[in-house]
């Protein structure tokens, strides 16, 4: 089979494995829809001459062994678990690009001389247990037997107790954990935004993923009538807010277009009905950016905005920050590789942040690891129109081989 033929069966194989929604694909960590999944994930890794393996928590390893069984392995993958109603293509087409090129590797009769691992992790979404992240964390140490108990899913069952129902599947389950023989860590994932798409350019190549930082704000004013306070006379809380969305807005619109986001997901009016004048309103923000000045000095903006807010509209305006998580930066050589595979092979490239989380950014508190971005159509994600071209996984995956392939000398 031609290599899009293959990518095209294995990605409609997932996009099948799903529990009944109205639309897309659901596959969620630890259900029989899971099972299925990663075992046709395992079975296509034996079928590629790889040597499987289920860690206690569900992630999947198929090995291929190198010629020096002392050299520390190069891994690529992403994950297998989606949000509710997904597409076809977030974390898949990483797992699904890395399992073509062993087949790649195997078909050319290349033998690497570092042993090459392809990697599909459980439960990096978060959909169950309130917690992204989880394999990757896993395979890197931060959790580990403890957090077992810790953690419990919607229906109130520990994750010790979703494990022990999994793994009646498959026993026993070896373990694995804290392997620091590992050279590298290549992801390959969709980009989840419009930029590449937009540009025309074939591959992104992550230099960082984004810093993030949460800030819980809320407005204090004073209730009043609707009907019976003079405009001119009120202490709105929700005017307050507005005001102080709309400038935040403007003010990163105007001055980091290119550098940052701020987002409002969650607002909340209090006493909230029609006829009363807000007595509080409450809500978030979200502020993405590659450089972690920039979330100070929008952060500092808003505390200043907020002081001329709270005299003009005389409410009372509280700042707290919920998160802050620092950027992560992906390792300069690989980036390099990748970007001297694309200019080998005649793709377009361009280095770019990722706003969004990935395991990627978990193995690379350990090791050096790198990103590969491909288009996905208008940049929808967690949707079930959620595209790739076949072409763009093809083209994904030789970019992933090639730069496998310098890793390795
Ligand atoms: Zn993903």
């Amino acid at each position: 089979l031609a290599i899009i033929e293959r990518l095209q069966q294995d990605i409609e194989f997932l996009r099948n494995c799903s529990e009944p929604c109205e639309a897309g694909t659901t596959r969620l960590s630890y259900t029989n829809e899971y099972r299925k999944g990663a075992n046709y994930i395992k079975k296509q890794m034996e079928d590629a001459g790889l040597a499987v393996r289920e860690d206690s928590v569900g992630n999947i390893y198929g090995l291929l062994e190198g010629r020096d069984p002392y050299a520390p392995k190069i891994i690529t993958g992403s994950h297998l678990d989606t949000v509710r109603c997904a597409g076809a293509f977030d974390g898949m087409a990483g797992v699904v690009c890395a399992l073509e090129v062993a087949r790649m590797l195997r078909d050319n009769g290349e033998r690497l001389n570092h042993s090459f691992e392809v990697l599909g992790t459980i439960e990096e979404e978060g959909s169950s247990f309130g917690q992204v992240l989880l394999g990757s964390q896993f395979i890197e140490g931060s959790f580990g037997e403890k957090e077992l108990d810790l953690v419990s899913s919607n229906n109130g069952k520990t994750l010790r107790q979703i494990l022990t129902e999994y793994s009646q599947y498959e026993s026993p389950m070896p373990a694995c954990r804290r392997e620091d023989k590992i050279k590298a860590f290549i992801e390959l994932h969709t980009e989840q935004g419009p930029i590449l798409e937009s540009l025309g350019i074939d591959i992104g190549i992550v230099e960082r993923i984004v810093a993030i930082s949460w800030l819980n704000i809320t407005v204090t004013g004073f209730a009043g009538h609707s009907g019976t306070v003079p405009m001119n006379n009120r202490q709105d809380a929700g005017i307050g807010a507005f005001n102080l969305i709309v400038d935040t807005n403007r003010f990163v619109k105007e001055n980091y277009a290119e550098s940052a986001t701020a987002t409002i997901g969650q607002i909340k009016l209090s006493p909230g009905s029609s006829n009363c004048i807000p007595s509080k309103c409450s809500f978030t923000v979200d502020l993405r950016s590659g450089e972690i000045n920039n979330i100070e000095e929008i952060t500092r903006y808003i505390h200043s905005q907020a002081l001329c807010i709270e005299k003009q509209c005389g409410v009372a305006i509280d700042i707290r920050i919920a998160s802050l998580k620092h950027p992560i930066q992906m390792d300069k050589q690989i980036q390099n590789l990748i970007k001297q595979s694309c200019n080998e092979l005649g793709y377009t490239c361009k280095q770019m942040n990722s706003g969004a989380g990935h395991d990627a950014m978990i193995f690379a508190r350990r090791w050096k690891t790198g990103m590969i971005f491909i288009p996905c159509v208008r940049g929808i994600t967690h949707h079930p129109e959620e595209c790739v071209t076949w072409e763009n996984m093809a083209i994904g995956t030789d970019v992933l081989y090639k730069t496998i392939l310098h890793l390795d000398k």
